[in-house]
């Protein structure tokens, strides 16, 4: 009540899309067809991820590479600083810069072992803000970081947590992404106290269409995203009708986008886990349109 349905949104929506670097010759077919679905959609940009402890350097840059050079998307390149001096990590990002990369999401990173504590390499970047300021030394790429509305786990509170990402801003990074949550309530709260603290800079909701809960809870454990326990009810029931389980996903996901967009939001990033169906049919039901086939950048 009182917010616009589907029907009145304005068509002023502007997303970007997340994909992770593949490890099959199978799963890179998947990747590459989802990229080829989404373009026409025009977003602002399509992120690529960094492995744990940079354990996918190589099939991130070869992954933003492809998607730079044979698609007309614009590709950001995840980079992480943990387990890596300055100069490994600095070398990564020349390598980017020489190929026309210009956009990195600047991460801290977590250590290989699951909960473990951050621990800083010797010769390291020791947080993110610190190599947002590292990577801006280097060449004036464009820079996002990364923003948690439910709070990042190592942080001590609201206030410690939003002094974070204003530190990684003020480095020179000119949007936050936020990890994925499921309330849109806690995403304005965040919007409204990073207002407070002095944070003019976008903020874009990450959104995670989930298909299955038990796998997502599992994650969101160890990133602090609070999944409700109406979302189990939700799915109860649905375990062998991975259809229904799709469909039921597309709606959550849609709703609460709607809310958010209700809300003033005008941009969104979407995780796609390399799937491109979901992102898309929410992208439809929120008024977006594919493009005429964009043409390959090459001709
Ligand atoms: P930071 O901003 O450095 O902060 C981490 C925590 O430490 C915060 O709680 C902060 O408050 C605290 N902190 C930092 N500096 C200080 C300080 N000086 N004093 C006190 N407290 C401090 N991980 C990957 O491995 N690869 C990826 O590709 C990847 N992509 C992501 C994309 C998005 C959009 C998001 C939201 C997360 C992503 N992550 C990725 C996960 C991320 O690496 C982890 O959440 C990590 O634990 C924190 O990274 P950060 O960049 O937020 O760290």
């Amino acid at each position: 009540l009182g917010q616009p349905l589907f029907a009145d949104i304005d068509g002023d929506l502007k997303v970007s899309f997340e994909f992770f670097p593949p490890k099959t010759e199978k799963m890179e077919e998947t990747l590459w067809n989802s990229v080829k679905a989404l373009e026409p959609l025009g977003p602002r940009f399509v992120s690529v991820t960094y492995g744990a402890g940079g354990s996918t350097r190589e099939r991130t840059h070869q992954t933003v590479e492809r998607i730079q050079r044979e698609t007309s998307l614009n590709a950001a390149a995840h980079l992480t600083c943990v387990e890596a001096s300055k100069d490994e990590i600095d070398q990564v990002a020349e390598a980017y810069w020489a190929s026309g990369v210009r956009h990195i999401v600047a991460l801290r990173g977590d250590m290989p072992e699951a909960g473990a504590k951050f621990e800083a390499h010797p010769q390291g970047y020791a947080n993110a803000a610190e190599l947002v300021a590292g990577l801006k030394k280097l060449h004036p790429f464009e820079i996002s970081v990364a923003a948690y509305p439910e709070c990042h786990p190592d942080s001590e509170n609201v206030k410690a947590d939003l002094d974070n990402l204003k530190r990684k801003l003020d480095a020179g990074a000119s949007r936050a992404i936020t990890q994925f949550f499921f309330s849109p309530e806690a995403f304005f709260k965040f919007r409204d106290a990073a207002a407070d603290a002095g944070i003019d800079a976008e903020i874009v909701p990450g959104i995670l269409p989930i298909s299955n809960v038990a796998q997502t809870r599992k994650f969101a454990g160890i990133c602090g995203a609070d999944i409700p326990s109406w979302m189990d009810r939700l799915f109860e029931g649905l375990d062998d009708h991975p259809g229904a389980r799709q469909l039921v996903a597309a709606t959550i996901a849609a709703e609460m986008c709607r809310k958010l967009y209700a809300g003033g939001v005008r941009n969104l990033h979407f995780y796609t886990l390399n799937r491109a169906e979901l992102s898309f049919a929410i992208c439809h039901l929120l008024g977006m349109r594919a493009k005429e086939s964009v043409a390959e950048k090459a001709a």
